[in-house]
């Protein structure tokens, strides 16, 4: 079966990990969060005091984060790795999320994470989730998703999912994180979020979770097809 590149982007909280994740299942691809990796390296950041302007102090950190993913067998969840720490499950607490958008959208950051990301994606049968995969990190993807969805819809659903996991959180907090964050996504000077202009739209404010992952699966199948 041909190996292809899928890039699937959009906005915050749209569902596109969860997306991936079941895509990468059923095309037995590999599977890459690129959020979880700018959020590790935000975690790392905020841990460490270190002030999330400074490009230089930032810059020189770098070199000593490693971040991977390692699937956990239990549960089937690509865990985020930090300096051999599991830090999945801070890297999705609200204290992160604040400042993703700010870390992000350093240069330097970037192009450190962008260069993981290519690497990974190499040998293609891969799906990656993030911001800018289809605009910037493979401009060449076979296939590439625009995933938005009404704001107050992505909320409701990212508060059931914290709530299953134990977290709490305001509906309006995280409507407002979610707007801050694709505000800032947009607007800022590096690889900015942007739909790419061979990109597939999906708006899934009135798709169930199976209803889009069957949408996506059917463009991927298509796509193998073809080339
Ligand atoms: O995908 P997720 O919501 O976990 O991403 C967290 C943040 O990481 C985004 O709001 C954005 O600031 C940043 N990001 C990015 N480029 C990517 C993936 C994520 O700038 N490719």
């Amino acid at each position: 079966m041909p190996k292809i590149v899928i890039a699937l982007d959009g906005h915050s909280g749209c569902g596109k990990s969860s997306t991936a994740k079941a895509l990468a299942e059923c095309l037995q691809y590999a599977y890459i969060d690129t959020g979880a990796m700018y959020r590790a390296v935000t975690l790392y950041l905020l841990r460490n005091q270190i002030d999330l302007t400074d490009n230089q102090e930032i810059s020189e950190h770098l070199p000593y984060l490693r971040i991977r993913f390692q699937r956990n067998p239990k549960t089937g969840i690509n865990e985020t790795f930090l300096n051999d720490e599991n830090v999945e499950s801070e890297i999705r607490m609200m204290r992160v999320s604040e400042n993703v958008s700010q870390v992000s959208s350093l240069a330097e950051v970037r192009h450190f994470l962008v260069a993981q990301q290519q690497a990974a994606g190499k040998e293609k049968a891969v799906i990656l989730d993030g911001r800018d995969i289809g605009t910037v990190v493979f401009p060449n993807a076979e296939l590439k998703i625009f995933m938005t969805a009404d704001v107050q819809i992505r909320a409701e659903r990212r508060q059931k999912e914290l709530a299953e996991k134990g977290q709490r959180v305001d509906l309006e907090e995280i409507t407002k994180n979610f707007e801050q964050r694709d505000f800032m996504d947009a607007n800022r000077k590096e690889s900015p979020l942007r739909k790419a202009k061979d990109a597939i739209t999906i708006n899934t404010t009135y798709l169930t979770f199976e209803e889009q992952v069957n949408e996506i699966v059917k463009l991927a199948k298509q796509k193998i097809q073809e080339v």
